[in-house]
This record gives structure tokens, sequence and C-alpha cells, in this order.
């Protein structure tokens, strides 16, 4: 079957409705008036991302793109509990980057391992047995469950290396990565052989080993989007070394220096920090140089003057491999660790339409207020935020429902309910 590396995928989630709270009244034989026993609705599933260490790609997300978490059952008499919504988890590979799609912003980065809650289930409403007072002894009224949180996602695969391979298409990075790792790319020679990043192990010593990224064929153009390598030049964002490699043979008719200034143009171009990253510049095929060394040594001479250590190899023979290895290791026990992503994703205050019906009734001194526009504002305010409090008291004066309640006789110290918050009446 032809598999190809999916690296970004689009997605919604739902989390769990709450289920309702139930009116109920206890029943015995020869008890006139049981009181109230409706129990509460469950909370709906959350939606959690985890990451699952088998899994190289996002391929799974583009045959399912809607995913659904569970709702919380109604509450019952005899003061029952609705069950809760069950969560789903859902899988994807360490190094996965979690945006909100309509800002771009970063929710949370999938790289430390731990789960992460993308949306809550809804809150359960509350079964009448809470509305009992030695003045209402009869309360018909329970409360409805709160829808869950909806998200239009974005997941983003940037994987997590030590060491990032960059050069132009056949300089031998897959070749190179075979040799000093487990790894099994694929290699060829031909162009863009690697359709999909290969990351291998490099045991150095006791103890001590790096993870290696081969990163398909960076080529001329494609931080404009020219061709393949743009899409992949995002997993070497994260490499703490980048290992440069030249073909010093110029084996298929090219210039080495020209091709070693045409791959760091390129990573300016997609980013100037990267650019600035530490690396190593390799020249390999050494051993198709014979006696003729002088395009080695112009490089040399080139890459040196700029700063850079620089190292000869041959893939092909192994020759200059160990001694790389090493330099790799040793440059990266002073390097700082990779980098994880800060989330900056703030969410939206939310916009509500107050235009929607909205019911008020009242049992006495308890007040019930509801409609689909309040429910989906209550469920959206985080009321241990001042300024949303704020938010949320104006939205409701602007609505006029303080103004329909007075008209109705709302008096101070009256109990308001609005699905799961409740307060006391203050004029
Ligand atoms: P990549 O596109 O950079 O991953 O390059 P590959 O590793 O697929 O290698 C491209 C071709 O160059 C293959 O035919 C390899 O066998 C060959 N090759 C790689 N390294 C060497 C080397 O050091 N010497 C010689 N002679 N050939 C090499
Ligand atoms: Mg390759």
């Amino acid at each position: 079957m032809a598999s190809s590396f999916v690296d970004k995928a689009r997605i919604s989630v739902h989390a769990g409705k709450g289920g309702d709270g139930a009116v109920a009244f206890h029943r015995e034989k020869y008890v006139a008036a049981g009181g109230p026993d409706g129990g509460d609705g469950g909370r709906g599933g959350n939606i959690v991302f985890t990451v699952d260490e088998n899994m190289s790609t996002l391929m799974d997300f583009r045959y399912k793109r809607k995913y659904v978490a569970g709702n919380g059952a109604n509450g019952a008499g005899k003061r029952c509990y609705g069950k809760d919504g069950e969560t789903l988890y859902i899988k994807v590979p360490r190094g996965t980057i979690i945006r909100d799609t309509e800002t771009g912003a970063i929710m949370h980065d999938m790289s430390t391992g731990e789960d992460f809650i993308a949306a809550k289930g809804g809150r359960g409403g509350w079964g009448n047995m809470h509305f009992a007072t030695p003045t209402r002894q009869v309360p018909r009224f329970a409360k409805p469950g709160l829808p869950g949180e909806s998200h239009d996602i974005t997941l983003e695969l940037k994987l997590l290396a030590d060491v990032g391979l960059v050069g132009f298409p056949n300089v031998g990075k897959s070749t190179l990565l075979s040799v000093v790792s487990k790894a099994h790319p694929k290699i060829a020679n031909y162009h863009f052989t690697t359709l999909f990043p290969n990351l291998g192990v490099v045991y150095v010593d006791e103890g001590v080993s790096f993870v290696m990224a081969d990163i398909p064929g960076i080529i001329e153009g494609a931080s404009e989007g020219a061709g393949l390598g743009h899409d992949f030049l995002r997993h070497i964002d994260r490499c703490r070394l980048l290992v440069h490699l030249v073909d010093a043979s110029g084996s298929e008719g090219r210039d080495p220096v020209e091709d070693f200034e045409a791959i760091n143009a390129e990573l300016r171009e997609y980013s100037p920090e990267l650019a600035e990253r530490p690396q190593i510049v390799v020249a390999n095929k050494c051993d198709l140089l014979g006696e003729d060394r002088e395009k080695l040594e112009t490089l040399r001479r080139h890459v040196e003057a700029q700063g850079y250590s620089f190292f000869e190899m041959s893939a092909a023979t192994h020759e200059g491999t160990r001694e790389l290895v090493k330099e790799c290791a040793q440059r990266l026990a002073d390097l700082p660790p990779i980098a994880s992503y800060e989330p900056d994703y703030v969410p939206p205050e939310p916009k509500v339409d107050t235009s929607g019906e909205l019911t008020i009734e009242h049992f006495d001194d308890m007040w019930l207020v509801e409609g689909p526009w309040l429910q989906r504002l209550v469920a959206t305010v985080n009321f241990s935020d001042y300024e949303s409090r704020m938010y949320f008291d104006r939205i409701l004066r602007e609505a006029g429902v303080f103004e329909r309640m007075e008209a109705m006789g709302v008096r101070d110290g009256d109990t308001v309910s609005m699905y799961d918050l409740m307060f006391e009446y203050r004029e």
C-alpha cells in the first residue's frame, strides 16, 4: 500500500454535553408528600490529546476529521446521578503542535508527553433535590446540562530531533543516517528519494545517544514554496544542531561551494534564526575525489572562513562517520535542550446574539431564566475572573433581562438560577 507522510491536519473536536438534572419526588407507601430526590446529570466527556510513541505521522487524521466525546447521562429519581460522558482520547505523535485553526495560535505543544484537554465537557445540571428549602418544599424544576466545548483545530507535526541533516538531494543524507543509526531510510541515486523524514537514534557511548533526522532534500526556491523541501523545513525548526552535507566530489556536475551557499540562503529565507543555528559542514563522497583534492580544499577554505567546523567523510566507506558522530555528541552536550513552543492562544470573548427567546419563570423566590443564547453564554464565561463576570452582567443588562424580572416582581434577596449559575438578586 502506498503511504505518504502527512504532517498537517485540520480536525474539529466536540466535547460531550452535560446530562440534565431530574425532577422527581420520593415515593413511599402511606407517605403523602415525599421530598424532592431528582439527581444531577453527569458531566460531558472531555476531548484529550495524548502522545502515542508508535505514531510518526498525522496520516490517521486524513480520513477522520470529526471527534466527538460522550454525553453525560441525565439524572434520575432516588438521588441517582447520571453517568459522566466518556472522555475521548486522540492519539498523536510526539512533537505535534495543536493550534486554533481560526487564529493559528498555539494551544499546546505535545512534546513533553503530557496529556492535553482541548475541549471540556459541559457540566451536568442539578436535580431538584438541591432546591428544597424550608419555604420551598416542592421544587418542580431542575437544571439542564450545559453544552460541551467545540473547537476547530489544526495539528502540525514538528519532529523532535537533536540533529537535522540538511543538504541537496543525493548528497548522502539517508546513507549517513543508515550508517550511524539503526534507521533504514530509502537510499537511491535519484533526487527526492526521501518523501518523509526519517529519525534514527545514534548511540555514541554508554549512556550517550542522540536523535538524528534525515530531512528530505531542500531545493533552491523551497522557502518560496517552489518544491517539496518547503513543507519539510518545519521539521528542522527544533533541531539543536544542523549537519550540512555537501557532495564534495561534485559528482553530479555541481559546484560544492555554490551548493553550500544555496542551502544556507534557503535556510535564511525560511527562518533567519534557523540559519544561525549551530552547523557542522561535512564534505561527503570524499572516496570519489581521487588525486584531485582541489575542490575539497576550496570548499574547506570557504567554509572555515565563515567560522564553521568542517569534516571530510565518505558515508559509503564509513570513513569519517565515527569522528562526525563524536563531534555531534560533544557539541550537543553544550547546547540547550530541544525547544518546546509556548502556548499563545487566548480564548476570544464569547460573541453572543441576545435577540433569541428567553424564558423567565419563578417558583416563589426562586427565579429560573433559560434560553439557548444564555446557555451558550453561561458555558463560555469564566466566572472566577472579575472582568468576565462584569462582561456577563453587562450582556444581561443590555438584553433587558433584569428589567423584565423587575416588571415580574423580583425582590432583593431572591435566588436567580441560570443553568449552573446561582446568585442572589441585588438591585
Ligand atoms: P540523500 O538524497 O541526501 O538522502 O542521498 P542518499 O543517501 O539517498 O544517496 C544518494 C546516492 O549517493 C546513493 O546512490 C548513495 O549510495 C550515494 N552515496 C551516498 N554517500 C556516498 C559516498 O560517501 N560516496 C559515494 N561514492 N556515494 C555515496
Ligand atoms: Mg534521502
